[in-house]
């Protein structure tokens, strides 16, 4: 069977993909490699979490619940499921700022109204804050009206700023449907599903008929044969398919595997990662709401502008207040010591949970070609300077907002666990591709793969760097930007 266009996963960057190709009149197949539905999702206990082994937790459903007593953060991304990790997000959406595309051969200005489509899709609200202003958003499309689905800590938080320091403070984006009532579950996972993941929309256009989907065939490779691409599946040697167009969106790993074995292993090639850090932070705060049974995934989001000591660009930090998760994870790292901590003091301590960009990270990976394994490479010197500024950056964020770090607690994470991995087929600009004088393999602005005509890549495997942020709102928008850009002949 020939398809026009086939998108293989159905998380965030097949759904953006999908959204856009739907523009035109042709069939759409979308491929997962999962075996699970939208039913299967359902009545899975909420109130149970994993760890990895440095004892940060994940909350448990049917990707999780694979990896018993610990998870391994590549493994779970290499697990094929229906909706992808939308089904475990934090459900943030921050646009990333003008200045986050320099090395790109997109701009702000272009992928804007791609953003505002995605966010309407995914319920992200903008609020009259510091953050719109910074990223130039559409009056009319800010919406106040949400703010109240915000714990009354992260509200005052926000408001304590004193001087003009160089930071941009507002609350955090968040893919929430209005409908949510506060009850403080958002990490277990949402009873009402009110925290958007893909599963929901991809179940009603396959409902309704507008695409055709397929489960259960992992893609291994493709082969392109005079005008189509056939496909290969790891777990089904007899299914025939081929595309005209093919749309690859199955995640970092993933991805670069298909690529990697559709070029018979010719080269490695790279993973980068913005890189996760976690340093609890004590608030002293005079105005301190203590209701913590009132709050939702809602954190407040700082974005540096200026280092202090070393040049290693924006940090990026994020004001976790979560009571319940917090005690949980105490409880695992300290044992019977728990105990001895009062709660007035356990009410006071916040996580601040931190990202920098892939080109600053202490970690990088190397595919490899002979047998798709990770090698990953640690620099030492890098990760000297990440922590050194993170602790000043906190230290002057502290002054202003009334809280100090505990450093000595605090956990930079290794390679894999921020879940913002990409950048292996990298999109280049006209400039860079006159001068890849080695043919390395790249996407061109339009997301087609350099030696592959029609085929495209949908995810952050395209992406020139892993900014400090979180990415999941820009890789839809820049999916749907490549659909849009190729849904015709
Ligand atoms: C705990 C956690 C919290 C996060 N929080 C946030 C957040 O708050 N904000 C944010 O922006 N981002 C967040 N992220 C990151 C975000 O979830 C990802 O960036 C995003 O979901 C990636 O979407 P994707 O479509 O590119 O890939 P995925 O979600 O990985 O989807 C890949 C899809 O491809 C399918 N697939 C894989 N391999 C194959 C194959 N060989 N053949 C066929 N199908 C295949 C899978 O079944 C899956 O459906 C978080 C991630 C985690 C794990
Ligand atoms: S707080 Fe979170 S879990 Fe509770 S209703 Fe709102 S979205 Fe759902």
């Amino acid at each position: 069977m020939i398809y026009d266009n086939i998108v293989i996963g159905s998380g965030i960057s097949a759904l953006g993909c999908v959204v856009g190709l739907l523009e035109s009149n042709k069939k759409v197949l979308c491929i997962d490699g999962s075996d699970n539905t939208l039913e299967s999702f359902k009545n899975i206990n909420n109130e149970e979490i994993v760890f990895d082994n440095d004892n940060l937790p994940l909350k448990k459903n049917s990707i999780t619940a694979k990896f018993v007593n610990q998870f391994d953060p590549i493994e779970l991304q290499n697990y094929p499921s229906f909706g992808g990790l939308s089904n475990i997000w934090g459900a943030k959406c921050l646009r990333l700022f003008k200045n986050q595309f320099d090395e790109w051969p997109i701009s702000y200005d272009e992928i804007a109204k791609y953003y505002e489509t995605c966010e309407k899709i995914m319920n992200v609200s903008h609020y009259n804050d510091e953050l719109s202003k910074k990223l130039g958003v559409n009056e009319n499309i800010i919406d106040d009206s949400k703010i109240k689905l915000y714990s009354s800590f992260i509200k005052n938080f926000i408001k304590q700023k004193k001087t003009p320091v160089d930071f941009n403070i507002g609350l955090a984006r968040l893919a929430l449907d209005s409908k949510c009532y506060k009850c403080g579950n958002c990490f277990f996972g949402c009873p009402d599903n009110y925290i958007f993941d893909t599963k929901e929309y991809f179940n009603n256009l396959i409902n309704k008929k507008k695409i055709e989907y397929k489960k259960n065939l992992i893609l291994e490779r493709f082969i392109l044969k005079d005008s189509v691409i056939e496909l290969k599946f790891k777990n089904s040697q007899e299914t025939k398919i081929f595309a005209k167009k093919l749309f690859i969106g199955a995640g970092p790993i993933q991805t670069s595997n298909i690529i990697m074995n559709s070029m018979n292993k010719e080269s490695d090639l790279n993973l980068a990662e913005s890189q996760n850090y976690f340093v609890p932070c004590f608030y002293y705060g005079k105005n301190f709401d203590s209701n913590i049974n009132n709050q939702t995934a809602g954190d407040a989001e700082i974005i540096s502008n200026k280092n202090i000591k070393h040049d290693i660009g924006q940090l990026y930090f994020s004001i976790k207040y979560d009571q319940k998760l917090l005690k949980m994870v105490l409880k695992k790292k300290l044992g019977f010591l728990y105990n001895l901590i009062p709660n007035f003091l356990i009410k006071r301590i916040f996580i601040t949970a931190g990202l920098i960009n892939s080109n600053h990270s202490t970690y990088r990976a190397i595919i490899k070609k002979e047998d798709l394994s990770l090698h990953v490479i640690r620099d030492y010197e890098k990760e000297k300077k990440l922590k050194i500024e993170v602790f000043k950056q906190l230290n002057l964020l502290g002054k202003n907002y009334n809280f100090f770090a505990v450093n000595l607690l605090s956990k930079f994470c290794k390679f894999g666990r921020s879940f913002r991995l990409g950048c292996s087929v990298p999109m280049l600009n006209e400039d860079e591709i006159k001068k890849n004088k080695n043919n390395n393999l790249y996407t061109k602005k339009n997301g087609e793969v350099s030696k592959f005509k029609n085929v495209y890549i949908i995810d952050s495997s395209n992406f020139k760097n892993i900014p400090a942020g979180d990415i999941s709102l820009t890789i839809m928008a820049n999916a749907l930007r490549i659909a849009i850009e190729n849904k015709n002949d």
